[in-house]
C-alpha cells in the first residue's frame, strides 16, 4: 500500500492548476484524487479513454485488469495503443503509455480473466470499479464482487452506435436489479463479432471517466438510480430510471450492500 499523500509537490500545484482553479475540486480534492485507487476492468475500447484520463487527472493509482493482447483490430478505437503494441499484453502497452504521459502514476497491471474466484480478491485493494468489460459474464462477476465488497461501480457498455452509462452504489440499483441472470453463452453474439463507430467508446467512456472523477471528489450530481442512453447516430442523449429492485437476487433492492 503507498503511503498517504497530504500536500501537493509545487510541480504538481502547476501541473493540475486547472483542476485547482475549480472549487469543486480545489487542492484538497486533488490530494483526494492523487490518493485514490480506481480499478479499470476491461483495457479495451472503454478502457482506453479511462485510463487516460484518470491518469492524466492525476488519479494516483489504476489497476487494470485485462488478459488480452493487443490485436489490429483494436487500433480502429482503442486509443492507448499504437501499431508498436500488436501482440503485446494489453496491460503491459497500456502501463507504458499512462507512465509515459504521467511518470507519477502507478499503474498496476493485472493480466487476468476475471472470475468467480479471483474477483472479489482484485476488487478488494480499489476504492471504485470502472466495467469497461466486453463480456457480460464477466460483467455479472465484477457486479457481484462489487456488491459484496460495498465498491461503487461506474458501468459501461456500447453496442454499434449506442452506449449506456450508469453508476452503482449503496442503496441503487446493481446488475442484476436489471437482470437477475446473465443471458446463456449461445444467445449472445461474440463482441468480436458485432460493430462499433471507433469514437463511440471514447464517448461512452469519457462518461465513465467524468462519474469516477465526480465520485471521488465526492461533488456534483451522479449517475445513480438512473441510466444514461447515447445513440451516436442520432445524437440523441436519453436516460431511464433505475430503481433498485426490491426482488434482486443480489442486492435485494439496494438494501443488501
Ligand atoms: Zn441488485
Amino acid at each position: 500500500m503507498e503511503e498517504m499523500h497530504v500536500s501537493l509537490t509545487p510541480g504538481e500545484r502547476q501541473r493540475f492548476k486547472r483542476h485547482l482553479l475549480l472549487p469543486q475540486v480545489g487542492e484538497e480534492g486533488q490530494i483526494r484524487l492523487k490518493n485514490s485507487r480506481v480499478l479499470i476492468a476491461g483495457a479495451g475500447g472503454l478502457g482506453s479513454p479511462l485510463a487516460l484520463y484518470l491518469a492524466a487527472a492525476g488519479v494516483g493509482t489504476i489497476g487494470l485488469v485485462d488478459f488480452d493482447r493487443v490485436d489490429v483490430t483494436n487500433l480502429q478505437r482503442q486509443i492507448l495503443y499504437g501499431e508498436q503494441d500488436v501482440g503485446e499484453l494489453k496491460v503491459h502497452a497500456a502501463a507504458k503509455r499512462l507512465k509515459a504521459m504521467n511518470h507519477a502514476v502507478h499503474v498496476e497491471e493485472i493480466p487476468r480473466r476475471l472470475d468467480g474466484d479471483n474477483a472479489q480478491e482484485i476488487v478488494s485493494g480499489y476504492d471504485l470499479v470502472a466495467d469497461a468489460l466486453d463480456d457480460l459474464a464477466a460483467r455479472y462477476v465484477l457486479n457481484d464482487a462489487c456488491v459484496k465488497l460495498h465498491k461503487p461501480e461506474v458501468y459501461g457498455a456500447i453496442y454499434e452506435f449506442s452506449g449506456q452509462v450508469a453508476v452503482f452504489d449503496e442503496g441503487t440499483a446493481c446488475l442484476r436489479c436489471l437482470n437477475p441472470d446473465p443471458p446463456e453463452p449461445g444467445e449472445m453474439i461474440a463482441s468480436a463479432d458485432v460493430g462499433v463507430l471507433g469514437v463511440l467508446p471514447g464517448l461512452v467512456g469519457c462518461i465513465q471517466a467524468a462519474e469516477v472523477l465526480k465520485m471521488l471528489l465526492g461533488t456534483g450530481g451522479m449517475l445513480k438510480g438512473r441510466m444514461l442512453f447515447i445513440d451516436a447516430l442520432q445524437m440523441r442523449f436519453e436516460e431511464m430510471e433505475l430503481p433498485a429492485n426490491p426482488r434482486c437476487p443480489l442486492c435485494g433492492g439496494g438494501l443488501r450492500r
